[in-house]
């Protein structure tokens, strides 16, 4: 069986509160946007450890009945993206599994890309895997390692696992956060009261009143316990490749993440797209909700009015999560609808943070076109995307990129618009500046930092103008 190599997550945890299990909830709360499909949280009082997970969302999944069965000063927490092929209660997080010296759970943002060459040797040696989740080769190499404390444990598994990871162990006593070393997912520490919490993005703090300390960093392990932090640098150094991605679309404008503010990121790439690709126009229409940071920043620094053009129903998920085809289709029709009153007979320019598979865009566009537009200018405050991500975003197979085998000009007639301008990778790196080189930019320039875990060859893909 092959693992599910597509993942987006969100962790969150808690160290030394007497209301772990609860702070955790709020947490996930907070990181909903990171995965929709599952979720759960697994608590340690020191005697033992406490688990709940199951599909939905945290809101359907926890009520206070089940919380009161998760008791402790310690928890960990998952919230699960769904991905094709691996929808399925077995792949929900955190795993617990039972060692020689007792349970322990992990947390999982990222992907690995050496999982299934591990899990092949792993599997020759006698390993039996319960999920299709690569999370479990760490699992196995953990119970691999014969001796040490659970925090050398963890670092004799990590040794072995190439790819990227923001992982939170829990077991009885300790809770380990662990980063890898180019820090491709974001991983963040903070205080509430006497107690320590370690998350994916500091909106989950801000929602439980926990005071932000640091980002733990690329290569760090961090063991809580007791005693207090203990900070381990055990990998070789590896240039940062922070997820520029992270800033484009997948967290939250509220967070701090990265050494900047997500929505001050979003908002500049606004602005460099109306410098890059000025357009004459009566309104910038975001498409909500993450075009709306950088259709903020267009509509500043053109001096086009910002007009609410595109109303999403905030009760359907992110389309692009259902896992299957027919289901993102529909999905994009429910979604959205056009206030025509703010389009009709005005030339607007539609403000998005990316393109994928060029299906939403073009709905969108006709959209709008429906309601009177007489010009449609489309700005994307992203360069195309052309290559598909091997460190934890979900995106679709190169061919299914549209951008990895159209030009501009071809996508252009395939939404059908009058202009389509994207921001340029060198506008994208002056956002995030000084600390530009510290990017992974492989989803635009196909340069991967590690190398994928396999041939990620090119087919023909055809559009056909309808
Ligand atoms: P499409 O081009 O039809 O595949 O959809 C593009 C839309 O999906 C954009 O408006 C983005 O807001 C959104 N999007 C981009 N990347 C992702 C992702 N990794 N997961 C979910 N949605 C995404």
């Amino acid at each position: 069986m092959s693992c599910s190599w597509n993942e987006e997550c969100g962790v969150f945890g808690v160290y030394g509160h007497p209301e772990a299990a609860n702070l955790t909830y709020l947490g996930l709360y907070a990181l909903q946007h990171r995965g929709q499909e599952s979720a759960g949280i697994v608590s340690s009082n020191g005697r033992g450890i406490y688990t709940h997970k199951e599909m939905g969302l945290v809101s359907e999944i926890f009520d206070q009945d089940v919380l009161k069965k998760l008791p402790g000063r310690n928890a960990i927490g998952h919230v699960r993206y769904s991905t094709a092929g691996g929808s399925y209660l077995k792949n929900a997080q955190p795993f617990v599994f039972d060692y020689s010296k007792g349970g322990i759970a992990i947390s999982h943002n990222g992907n690995l890309t050496n999982a299934q060459a591990l899990r092949d040797q792993l599997e020759r040696e006698g390993a039996v895997f319960q999920s299709t989740m690569d999370t479990e080769v760490i699992i196995h190499l953990f119970a691999h390692a014969t001796n040490g404390s659970i925090v050398e444990r963890v670092i004799t598994a990590l040794k072995e696992v190439k790819g990227a990871y923001s992982l939170l162990f829990l077991n009885e006593k300790e809770l380990i956060a662990a980063r890898d070393p180019h820090g491709f997912r974001p991983l963040v520490l903070g205080r509430v009261k006497e107690g320590y919490v370690v998350g994916s993005e500091t909106c989950a703090f801000d929602l439980i009143g926990a005071e932000f300390i640091r980002e733990i960093e690329p290569g760090e392990v961090l063991m809580i316990n007791e005693a207090g932090i203990q900070s381990f640098r055990p990998f070789p150094t590896k240039k940062h490749r922070f997820c520029i991605f992270e800033f484009i679309y997948f967290a939250r404008p509220d967070s701090y993440i990265f050494g900047h503010n997500v929505y001050q990121v979003r908002r500049e790439l606004g602005v460099q797209l109306a410098k890059e690709h000025p357009v004459e126009a009566d309104v910038v229409i975001p498409t909500p909700d993450s075009g709306m940071p950088a259709a903020i920043g267009f509509a500043h620094q053109s001096g086009i009015p910002l007009e609410l053009g595109i109303i999403r129903n905030h009760y359907v998920g992110r389309t692009f999560i259902e896992p299957r085809e027919s289901i993102r289709h529909f999905g994009v029709k429910i979604k959205l609808n056009a206030v025509k009153e703010a389009m009709k007979d005005k030339r607007v320019v539609v403000l998005d943070d990316s393109i994928v598979r060029g299906t939403t865009a073009r709905k969108n566009m006709r959209m709008i076109k429906n309601s009177g537009a007489t010009e449609v200018h489309v700005r994307i405050s992203c360069p195309p995307i052309s290559a598909s991500c091997f460190y934890g975003i979900d995106t679709p197979t190169s061919e299914e990129l549209i951008a990895s085998s159209h030009s501009v000009e071809e996508i252009r007639r395939f939404i059908r618009v009058n202009s389509l301008g994207y921001l340029s990778l060198e506008g994208l790196k002056r956002c995030v500046a000084p600390r530009a080189d510290e990017f992974c930019y492989a989803c635009f320039t196909g340069e991967y930092p590690i190398d994928p875990p396999h041939d990620n060859a090119q087919l023909d893909f055809f559009i056909k103008e309808v």
